[in-house]
């Protein structure tokens, strides 16, 4: 243990890399710990592989967890704009999408992560892989870095070990570990922007049918949170960044207290819509039953929905009556799906909870209990949405906690 670096950064996902290259940036001795074989695993399948790496209206008012004003400064200092200016600083050029969502020009996730290992070599951040840290000790003013045989020694120390979400691309618990031997407290933590199980006996048979609409998610009938865009029924329930969005609200709650509540027709007031399915029934009635909602919603959806609404019924349908009708626009506008659960960590996009915030300083993300030690990134208490909102909060904690660790440092060469 010869070396000792100016700062050391604890995991080489989104939040690590920032904080390396921006420590290194300011002509800091860097050393990034990564235990997976290559850094920034989990970056490459971010937005399908196309990587959402920021969104243009990304707030505080977006994100949630037991504080979530604690994410105010980074986001301020470090918000959509100075991350798309960051990364067209690396040579990497915006595309912004529908709702401000915004993507490398190149469509390629792997583009932000070059851009981002480039500036750490050519900055001369020192990059260990296959090295994971498993204890972190303050001794003499400075941290000692156990990872296996190999120990490191650093001034400042970031830890960005992200949470458990995607286990395959990295998660795991260890830095809500390293955090409590530490004395940190941590929150219980769950998978969030996940896709949500519902009672299939409905959807299944609607499998890999897509379709445009409005979601209610309501518990014991009271509505806590809607969404709308695509929505995808697969075997298990259904899925679609919608629903995802949705899955927050069941993060910390028994799931089976609540309902999915899909309007597969919102361009119709329930009254205009029993008013269009009097006019088709005028229209189309010599067309058997199952057939009367093509062209209205796909196939397979009309026909589950004819079936839930109305039973088995043959015949044709102008011999559906005005209550048959009237029960079929309810179905249309309220299909209700019993939720059972959410799909576990593999498929989640990011960690609901995490270290309680109210222990760090929220304008520098330095702990209040071990000074010198900082966090950033969703080891935090903080997750957003889909759309760009978490790895936006990855590059601001990121580069907010290396700027204040070098601030510090410099603070201390001033004064000796
Ligand atoms: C499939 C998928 C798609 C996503 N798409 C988007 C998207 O398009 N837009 C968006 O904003 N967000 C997206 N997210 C969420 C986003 O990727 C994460 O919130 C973000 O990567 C968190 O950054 P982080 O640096 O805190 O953690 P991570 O990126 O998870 O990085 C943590 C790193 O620390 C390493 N590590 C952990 N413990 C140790 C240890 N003890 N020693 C050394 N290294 C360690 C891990 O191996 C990992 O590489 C997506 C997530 C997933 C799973």
């Amino acid at each position: 243990m010869k070396k000792r670096y100016d700062i050391a950064v604890i995991g080489g996902g989104a939040a690590g890399l920032a904080a390396a290259v921006t420590a290194a940036g300011r002509g800091r001795s860097a050393l990034l710990l990564e235990k997976e074989k290559r850094v920034g695993k989990k970056l490459l399948a971010t937005g399908n592989g196309r990587c959402n790496y920021t969104n243009t209206a990304a707030s505080v008012r977006d994100y949630r967890g037991g504080d979530p004003a604690f994410a105010a400064a980074a986001l301020e200092r470090f918000g959509p704009a100075a991350t798309t200016a960051f990364f067209h600083d690396l040579g990497v050029l915006p595309y912004e999408e529908e709702e401000g969502r915004v993507y490398p020009l190149s469509r390629q996730a792997a583009a932000v992560l070059d851009a981002l290992r480039f500036a750490a070599d050519r900055r001369g951040v020192e990059t260990r892989t296959e090295t994971r840290v498993t204890a972190i000790v303050p001794e003499r003013g400075l941290f000692r870095l156990e990872a296996g045989e190999a120990a490191f020694a650093a001034k400042k120390v970031i830890i960005a070990c992200g949470g458990m979400a995607g286990p395959e691309l990295g998660g795991c618990r260890d830095g809500y570990g390293l955090l409590a031997a530490l004395g940190h407290p941590v929150t219980d933590i769950a998978p969030s922007l996940v896709k949500i199980r519902t009672e299939n006996r409905l959807t299944r048979p609607m499998k890999g049918v897509r379709v445009l609409g409005r979601a209610v998610l309501k518990k014991r009938g009271e509505a806590v949170s809607e969404t709308a865009g695509e929505f995808l029924f697969t075997d298990y329930g259904v899925s679609g960044i919608p629903v995802m969005q949705l899955s927050r609200s069941l993060c910390f709650d028994e799931p089976t207290a609540f309902a999915l509540e899909l309007d597969l027709l919102p361009a119709f007031s329930p009254a205009d819509l029993a008013d269009e399915l009097k006019k088709r029934r005028a229209d189309l009635a010599a067309a058997p039953t199952e057939d009367f909602l093509i062209g209205m919603v796909p196939k397979k959806v009309g026909q589950v929905l004819l079936r839930e609404a109305l039973g088995k019924r043959g015949g044709v349908a102008g011999d559906l009556t005005d209550d048959e009708i009237l029960a079929l626009a309810e179905t249309l506008k309220r299909f209700s799906l019993p939720v059972t659960g959410v799909l576990g960590w593999k498929e989640a996009q990011v960690t609901a909870g995490g270290a309680e915030t109210s222990f760090f300083d929220g304008a520098t993300m330095e702990s209040r209990l071990v000074p010198g030690l900082y966090a950033a990134g969703e080891v935090l208490d903080i997750d957003g949405g889909c759309g760009g909102y978490n790895l936006q909060w990855a590059w601001a904690s990121g580069r907010l906690a290396a700027e204040a660790a070098v601030s510090a440092l410099e603070k201390k060469d001033d004064s000796n």
